[in-house]
């Protein structure tokens, strides 16, 4: 019996130390405690009590540093570095790209909640919100995106002037430099406001703000360059575009194969020492109109004109556009979404060495200049535009499902309806908040560069979902395009979300998880840089304290993943007692099952895991959800924990609670080694998957969020376009919206009293409301009410139709 006891004791004391992350000396002493009351009390047979004590000298042993790093880390160590995969250059300089943020919280296995709640809320300064309200606003009137993605092709000449003169191009150009000098997020609100209201004018203004001349020149421009370029860039005199990708690399695009040779040439009537450059890009967005070209190129001196060096690799320069020998002008169609973009060559283009951006010093740098500045980029442009899209749709479609009638109910009160518009504003929430403290977080200093590749990935994905459901709830309405129509555009352009900026089957399959296990995990870089450095002594002292700690990270994980999987992770300490406590526990949960699966996946699979990519997408996947559930809950205390929203976040934590949970048992379902994967689900669904989707009966709540006027969606629909006023139907929505409870209880006495008594025989509204004034059931004031709101609604339910001329541009007669 008391071997029994004993027994459950260690199993206890051994979980609690792991669970508090207790260090190696508090297992030695508690476990040799343990085996002194054993022996004394059971006194066990002379063998099993020899093996105890002998694991428990071994225990002790591990204790002294200088005996442990000569018994096991120094052989470790040679044995490691067979096994460590070599890395390129451009993949170091991809993996060392930006800075390491609350992704590194969630690979912890013990996310420090503190950190995250530090992070500043997000916020406008005076001068971004007077930007916001006034020329975005200004800019939304002056588009037609009907006319310009089907008349014109392009946006008007007084917007592209008014998108000059008013900085739109300049958002993230220091004041100095007659910049807007905007923040992150007011750069991203920008996007947001533009993208509710026409594709084309935010795909327009959010390229020079995003990766490309100007935010390289900030970054790693010469003086000369920023003083000549920045304030021209400022001003609109000069457009600019980036050329990376061409017709043999998209995705892969370091493989570059433009060549810049240094040599000597003339340039301007003086022989100077330069660059001879041919490339052939694509895709490129500005291209068509732009003044100055930023090109990346492989860069080579084959005379030694610089040095030793042949191959001084991935470089960036800039071009002015008539530089005699590009090609330049001609457009691609995307999607008919007609903003500027199309093909570049170059042939034989010569340029000096000071058209390097950053001067000749930065020749070879152009890589890490990329990535570096992507870590940023990809969480603004991209994400910024979903989210204006799926913000601006999901508020559209709640009042349109609330005016739209059939079967005598608004269409969102039946059940299917209710469901996706759930869903809608849902994902449009998570959506919002990844971008707003992802923002919030890079104005406070974060570059977070895994972040980054979620955000491109995962809003951009939900966008697309977004988008098609409110296709679905807007039916024919939606379908049939015209002035008339508020997302066929943005339904058509989602693609395009997709596949720039690493596009998302790359990005969530090689990315996030490829990226993150390196860079985010405690121990792995260190033990990495340890194992590589040249001083052998320091080496086997560094890899020996990462190997050690990375072994009592891993034990602790298992220890409580399986814990907080019994208990629901309901006794876990997060500092914090609101209705959102649970949500944050689960988050812990999921995160020490997470840390611990990265683990035995890198142990078992080593680099094979790379080209196992659908584990890795699916750890990824993991990775995001509890990602994307942080920000959800960070954004809501952000917001003052408001208890309307309460339900939209109980709906998303649970959604992507769930998605986490399907995920790693994805990746439990597809692990090759089977036995390890059996343990692995022992520990981490010990009870079997407990977390299930939002129930329908939190559907019809977050529904009816979507369905009237009130704080919910009046915070969402901060940055977006919705003022009343003509031309603008999410105005025209919002407004019917709040008039929508009075026009229900006026057209519900009309039926009840009138339609179903037979005393009113008409079939349509406007005649039953004037029988209804007729026979004294409504007042004259409420038969007028009524008929002006009806053909309102009717203005916002038609749709366009056109003569044959107008569509199509041969002109071609039907026979
Ligand atoms: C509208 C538009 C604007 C653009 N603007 C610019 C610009 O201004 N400047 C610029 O330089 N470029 C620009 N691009 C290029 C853009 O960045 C590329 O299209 C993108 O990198 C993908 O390249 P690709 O289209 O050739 O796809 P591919 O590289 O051919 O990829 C095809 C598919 O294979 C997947 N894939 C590829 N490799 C892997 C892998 N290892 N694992 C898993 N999946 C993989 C991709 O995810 C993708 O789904 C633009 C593109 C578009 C469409």
């Amino acid at each position: 019996m008391y071997g029994a006891i004993t027994t459950i004791l260690f199993v206890v004391a051994a979980l609690y130390l792991a669970y508090r992350r207790l260090p190696l000396f508090s297992y030695s002493v508690t476990f040799t405690l343990l085996l002194a009351v054993y022996t004394w009390l059971a006194r066990p047979e002379g063998v099993w009590q020899g093996l105890l004590w002998l694991a428990l000298v071994v225990l002790w042993l591990f204790n002294v540093r200088p005996l442990r790093r000569a018994l096991i880390s120094r052989p470790f160590l040679r044995t490691y570095l067979k096994l460590l995969p070599s890395m390129s250059d451009t993949e170091r300089d991809a993996l060392e790209a930006g800075t390491v943020w609350w992704d590194g919280e969630l690979f912890s296995g013990n996310p420090d909640w503190s950190k995250l709640r530090a992070n500043p809320p997000a916020r406008l300064s005076a001068e971004e919100q007077a930007f916001l309200d006034g020329p975005c606003e200004t800019l939304c009137r002056m588009i037609d995106e009907f006319d310009v993605t089907h008349r014109r092709g392009d946006l008007p000449p007084e917007a592209w002037e008014f998108i000059k003169q008013q900085g739109f191009f300049a958002m993230i150009i220091p004041k100095q430099y007659g910049g807007l000098g905007f923040g992150a997020y007011a750069h991203s609100c920008v996007l947001v406001k533009l993208a509710g209201r026409s594709v084309t004018a935010a795909s327009t203004v959010a390229v020079p703000n995003s990766l490309g001349p100007a935010e390289l020149l900030n970054h790693y421009g010469t003086e000369a360059q920023k003083n000549h370029y920045l304030p021209r860039l400022a001003r609109g005199e000069d457009i600019p575009c980036f050329a990376l990708t061409g017709p043999r690399v998209g995705s892969d695009a370091a493989a570059i194969p433009d060549t810049g040779v240094v040599c000597r040439g003339i340039y301007q009537g003086r022989e100077v020492l330069g660059l001879r450059l041919n490339f052939s890009k694509r895709y490129i967005t500005l291209a068509p109109v732009a003044t100055v070209v930023g090109l990346a190129f492989r860069m080579f001196d084959p005379e030694h004109l610089l040095g030793d060096t042949v191959d001084i690799g991935i470089t960036c320069a800039l071009l002015p556009r008539d530089t005699p020998g590009i090609t330049i002008g001609r457009r691609h169609f995307p999607l008919n979404i007609p903003f500027q973009n199309g093909p570049i060559q170059g042939h034989d283009v010569f340029v000096p060495l000071d058209s390097i951006i950053g001067g000749p010093a930065m020749a070879g740098q152009g890589w890490r200049m990329l990535v570096e500045q992507l870590s940023v980029g990809r969480c603004i442009s991209l994400p910024s535009n979903a989210s204006g899209g799926a913000l601006a749709a999901t508020l559209a479609t709640g009042a349109y499902a609330r005016i739209r009638r059939q079967f005598n109910l608004p269409v969102g009160k039946f059940e299917g309806v209710q469901l996706v518009l759930a869903r809608m504003l849902g994902h449009s929430y998570i959506m919002n908040a990844a971008r707003s403290v992802t923002t919030a977080a890079i104005d406070a200093g974060a570059r977070p560069a895994v972040p980054a590749g979620i955000l491109k990935a995962h809003v951009t994905e939900l966008g697309r979902r977004v988008a098609n459901d409110a296709m679905d709830v807007q039916g024919g309405k939606a379908i049939m395009l015209g002035p008339k129509n508020l997302l066929g555009r943005g339904y058509q352009s989602i693609p395009i979300a997709i596949t720039v900026e690493g596009a998302n089957i790359l990005t969530r399959n090689l990315i996030i998880f490829g990226q993150g296990a390196i860079r985010c995990h405690p121990f792995v870089l260190k033990e990495m840089t340890a194992a590589r450095n040249p001083d052998r002594a320091r080496a086997v002292r560094d890899f020996d304290a990462a190997l050690f700690g990375h072994l009592g990270f891993a034990i602790s994980n298992a220890a409580r993943a399986f814990v907080m999987a019994l208990t629901f992770a309901r006794f876990e300490d997060v500092q914090f007692t609101g209705a959102t406590r649970r949500y944050f526990q689960h988050i812990e949960r999921f995160s020490a099952s997470f840390a611990l699966m990265t683990d035995v996946a890198m142990l078992a699979l080593g680099g094979y895991l790379k080209k196992k990519e659908n584990l890795s997408a699916r750890l990824g996947d993991v990775l995001s959800c509890m990602y994307l559930a942080s920000m959800v809950l960070k954004h809501y205390e952000d917001e003052g924990s408001p208890p309307e929203d309460l339900p939209v976040i109980e709906w998303c934590c649970r959604e992507l609670l769930y998605q986490a949970q399907e995920h790693l048992h994805g990746v439990l379902r597809n692990f090759p080694v089977r036995w390890l994967a059996a343990s692995m689900r022992l520990c981490i669904f010990p009870r079997g998957r407990t977390y299930f989707a939002p129930p329908d009966r939190l559907a019809r709540t977050v529904a009816d969020l979507a369905l009237a006027p009130g704080p919910t969606r009046a915070r969402l629909g901060r940055c977006v376009y919705t003022t009343a006023e003509p031309g603008n139907q999410q105005g025209e929505l919002a407004a019917l919206l709040e008039l929508a409870d009075r026009a229900e209880l006026l057209e519900k006495r009309v039926r009840v009293e009138g339609v179903k008594t037979g005393r009113i025989t008409a079939l349509d509204l406007p005649g039953q409301v004037r029988q209804a004034e007729q026979l004294g059931l409504l007042s004259a004031d409420e038969a007028r009410f009524l008929d002006d709101y009806d053909a309102r609604v009717m203005a916002i339910v038609n749709v366009d139709d056109f003569a044959p001329h107008e569509l199509g541009t041969a002109g071609a007669a039907v026979g």
